[in-house]
């Protein structure tokens, strides 16, 4: 009898210093080959500038997959709007719809990343935009670059914690960015060659989660796949996913999410089946993973 080896490590969703990882994204693949992982995707917030870095240092035997997490939103009728991440795999890094889009939102985000600090500074908390700009340091600012001058300034002890009151999305220094909806993401990835999967769509923790009906009306837009396995997922709604993904169908993901010391998610904390990340690179046509 033959015992079946482990499987491939494939890790589909983590993030580097070009937005608010806190690894560069050459440090990242080191580690991702120290961690044991097979493949990688890159997923920073709204930019692809971590990809040629990353080509760059990959490890022999390491296969980084060029992605990014694409900021939209959900809006229903009579509802207030909630955020949804879509992660974005294999684009076309010159498709100009999708270009243009990223610009928008860099921008975006820093207009509102400054109103945070804004809101904050007007309520006494003793931080600064430009200290939050040297914490993003040119890359996609966000929330978390914000919580590292509140830990700096000793208002909170961690990043994490920032999020519990002064960061979270139903508290009162929260700003809202202009996002795409949802439905536009999946096509605008599409149309640059890629294909996406619903990033934690469950993660309720951070603010409130569309429901399974929103799930389907993505799915008929193409898109090809949910997180399943995700740190921020309990293991009930862990459950439930997988069963809404064989029933759509669509393809299930594990990943960790991983933003080196912003967050305490563990590379390859979840993995993606090599079946199902097979799968998604065989429907991408913007770009192929690279093998190092
Ligand atoms: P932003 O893109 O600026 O809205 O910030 C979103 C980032 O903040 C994501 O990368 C999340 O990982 C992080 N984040 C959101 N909510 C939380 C939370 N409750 N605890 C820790 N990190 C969070
Ligand atoms: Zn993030
Ligand atoms: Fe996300
Ligand atoms: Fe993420």
């Amino acid at each position: 009898m033959t015992i079946p080896g482990p499987g491939p490590r494939i890790d589909l969703h983590v993030h580097s210093t070009a937005s608010d990882g806190t690894l560069s994204p050459a440090e990242l693949v080191r580690a991702a080959a120290r961690e044991g992982l097979d493949v990688i995707a890159l997923t920073d917030h709204d930019t692809l500038a971590g990809w040629d870095e990353a080509f760059a240092a990959c490890p022999p035997g390491l296969t980084v997959v060029g992605g990014l997490e694409l900021s939209c939103v959900h809006a229903a009728a009579g509802q207030p709007p909630i955020s949804v991440h879509l992660l974005g795999y294999l684009v076309d890094p010159r498709h100009l719809g999708l270009a243009a889009e990223l610009g928008r939102l860099k921008a975006e985000r820093s207009r509102r990343g400054e109103r945070i600090v804004e809101k904050l500074v007007t309520a006494g908390y003793p931080i600064s935009w430009d200290r939050v700009l040297e914490f993003a340091d040119g890359g996609s600012v966000g929330r978390p670059h914000v919580g590292r001058a509140l830990v700096e300034a000793g208002v909170v002890e961690s990043v994490d914690d920032a999020f519990v009151d002064l960061l979270s999305a139903t508290g009162p220094f929260y700003v809202r960015k202009a996002d795409i909806d949802a439905v536009a993401g999946v096509q605008l990835i599409a149309a640059a060659g890629g294909v996406s999967v619903f990033a934690h769509p469950a993660a309720g923790r951070r603010g409130r989660v569309v429901d399974e009906a929103a799930i389907s009306v993505l799915a008929e837009a193409g898109m090809a796949g949910i997180e399943v396995d995700h740190p921020d997922h309990l293991r009930a709604d862990r459950e439930r996913l997988r069963g809404l993904a064989a029933d759509l169908p669509l393809l299930s993901t594990g990943s960790s999410d991983f933003h080196g010391a912003n967050k305490v998610n563990r590379l390859g904390q979840h993995t993606t089946e090599a079946s199902a990340y097979e799968e998604l690179v065989s429907r991408a046509c913007g770009s192929r993973p690279y093998v190092g």
